[in-house]
């Protein structure tokens, strides 16, 4: 099933529900509606190749650009294939503001390009932003950085062949011309084993140092009205 814009007629509305995706902006599976859909007699007398129209998400009203491929042009109407590509990503997110200063940088660059469906370059800023890690650990960084690793492997259940390219690229020692090549299923761990890696080392400290202030905070509130009040 196609969807067709009409000359007369625009967009054929009983396929308008069927759009359904991950909306870059608010993060939700949501339906989109056509927002802004080109003039089809513009589109049949250029008759482009690709077609771009703007879908509003139905849970943020974001605009959300797609990119159709034109199947067919017939005297009144545009044909697309339902296939479409989406020109902008949901981005990956992360608490970055637990993650020391040159970590976060390179780790932001990592997912970025995981957004971007580059995983070779995923893995290469990966190796960047975990030795900058272990850097800033101190002493012992990396090889408790190592365990934990080694502890979301055990919970994820994930046998050492499959695991052992996610290791190269996290601890191993060699250059970056030798990290292995990585597919979209590797990278997809390598992104959650590096989240939770940098969860546990730095995240989980932050988080839980910031409560134990708040909670002292109270605590000491109270006492000087104790006090005051005495
Ligand atoms: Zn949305």
């Amino acid at each position: 099933m196609a969807i067709v814009i009409d000359r007369d007629r625009g967009i054929k509305s009983e396929l308008e529900d069927n759009i359904a995706l991950e909306c870059p902006y608010c993060g939700v599976y949501a339906h989109m509606q056509p927002q802004s859909v080109p003039d089809a007699s513009l589109l049949l007398r250029d008759k482009p190749k690709h077609v771009g129209l703007v879908y509003k998400c139905d849970s943020c009203s974001a605009p959300v650009f797609l990119r159709f491929a034109v199947r067919e042009y017939t005297e009144n109407t545009v044909e697309l294939y339902r296939n479409f590509v989406e020109l902008e990503r949901p981005k990956e997110r992360f608490a970055f503001s637990y993650l020391p200063q040159h970590t976060e940088v390179l780790f932001r660059e990592a997912l970025s390009c995981y957004s971007g469906n580059n995983f070779n370059a995923f893995a290469s800023m990966c190796r960047r932003a975990a030795v900058s890690a272990y850097h800033m650990l101190g002493e012992g960084g990396k090889l408790r950085a190592f365990e934990e690793v080694l502890v979301a492997q055990d919970i994820a259940g994930i046998d050492d062949e499959s695991f052992a390219p996610i290791k190269t690229v996290l601890f191993g020692s060699g250059p970056h011309e030798e990290l292995p090549l990585l597919n979209r299923a590797q990278a997809g761990i390598l992104l959650e084993v590096l989240k939770d890696m940098f969860y546990q080392c730095f995240v989980r400290h932050g988080k839980l140092t910031r409560a134990l202030k708040v909670r002292r905070f109270f605590v000491s509130e109270a006492e000087n009205d104790h006090a005051a009040s005495a």
